[in-house]
């Protein structure tokens, strides 16, 4: 346990639990993260960074000295044949060696697909490795986005979403895979550090994962699933609603705010307070923070 303390937070609401800063694809630091979310109305807001947690410090102490609740976050990649898996981890032991193996090797991977990227791209377009670094703040976790940054840069794109509709989509001849470990071993990594795992955005336009698949990672500790997601869609959603019912999981709603890299909103879905006292319950690698 990092902090040493226990987490004694009582659920506030309304909470949104995934929000996205500098220290990998948001566009603002931190502290101005929760700034937002604080602007929205929220008093309980969770950091969840891609495969890394070094924002947690500047975060808790800017929404607590803003009144809030911190619950710290990640979105952990994980991968299921060519579909990419996120899984939402919550208070979770940061220090806990095995997840830290798993997300070092992830954002070391990170940056080598983004420098391989960068060169293929560089061969049809002005672009270099120091356009992407100059998108990318210091030691934060690189992403397809700090390169789509960079091609608006230089006006190769209009934004990240063109970007992501072309030069950086995996039809493209850019496009490298990412190291991401299967979600099963994922969840397991979590539960095994204390946290308490949740699948991001799990009805999106490419469908549910499979039944088998879902009942491993349900049997291996998965706590519940992202409900609440502007990538949801039906009828996968209502499948997945259903199952949620039935195994009497965890279903949460959340932003998924990247600053000015995505039109997500801070609370635009949001999470009950009933759900966040079983998450803030479940969690035991590392506390909520309160003002
Ligand atoms: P990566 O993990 O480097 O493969 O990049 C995936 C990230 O890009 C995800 O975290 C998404 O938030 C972001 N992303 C995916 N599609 C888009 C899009 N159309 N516009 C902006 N960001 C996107
Ligand atoms: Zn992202
Ligand atoms: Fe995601
Ligand atoms: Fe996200």
């Amino acid at each position: 346990m990092s902090a040493g303390y226990r987490s004694t937070a009582q659920p506030v609401g309304p909470s949104d639990l995934h929000l996205h800063s500098d220290h990998s694809d948001g566009t603002e630091p931190p502290a101005a993260v929760m700034a937002a979310a604080h602007r929205a109305g929220l008093r309980t807001a969770a950091l969840t960074d891609h495969d890394t947690t070094s924002g947690w410090a500047e975060a808790a102490d800017a929404a607590t000295s803003l009144g809030m609740t911190f619950v710290p976050g990640m979105e952990l990649s994980a991968r299921h044949e060519w579909r990419s898996v996120h899984v939402l981890a919550y208070l979770f032991d940061p220090d806990d060696a095995e997840l830290r193996v798993i997300t070092d090797r992830i954002r070391e991977s990170r940056l080598s697909r983004a420098r391989t990227m960068a060169d293929r791209i560089g061969r049809d377009y002005d672009l270099t490795w120091d356009d992407i670094l100059a998108q990318t703040t210091t030691g934060a976790s690189v992403g397809r986005p700090h390169i789509a940054d960079a091609l608006v840069a230089r006006g190769h794109v209009r934004d990240r979403g063109e970007a992501f509709g072309g030069i950086l989509n995996p039809a493209s001849g850019y496009y490298v895979e990412l190291f991401a470990p299967d979600p099963v071993t994922a969840v397991s990594a979590v539960v095994a550090a204390g946290g308490v795992p949740i699948i991001a955005h799990p009805a999106g336009r490419s469908g549910l994962l499979p039944d088998r698949l879902l009942r491993r990672m349900i049997d291996a500790g998965l706590a519940g699933f992202e409900l609440g997601h502007r990538e949801n869609v039906e009828p996968a959603l209502g499948r997945l609603g259903a199952i949620v019912a039935e195994r009497g999981l965890i279903a949460t709603g959340s932003s998924d705010y990247h600053g000015r890299g995505k039109p997500n909103v801070p609370g635009e879905f949001t999470t009950s307070d009933d759900m966040l006292a079983r998450i803030l319950e479940r969690g035991s690698g590392s506390s909520a923070v309160t003002p």
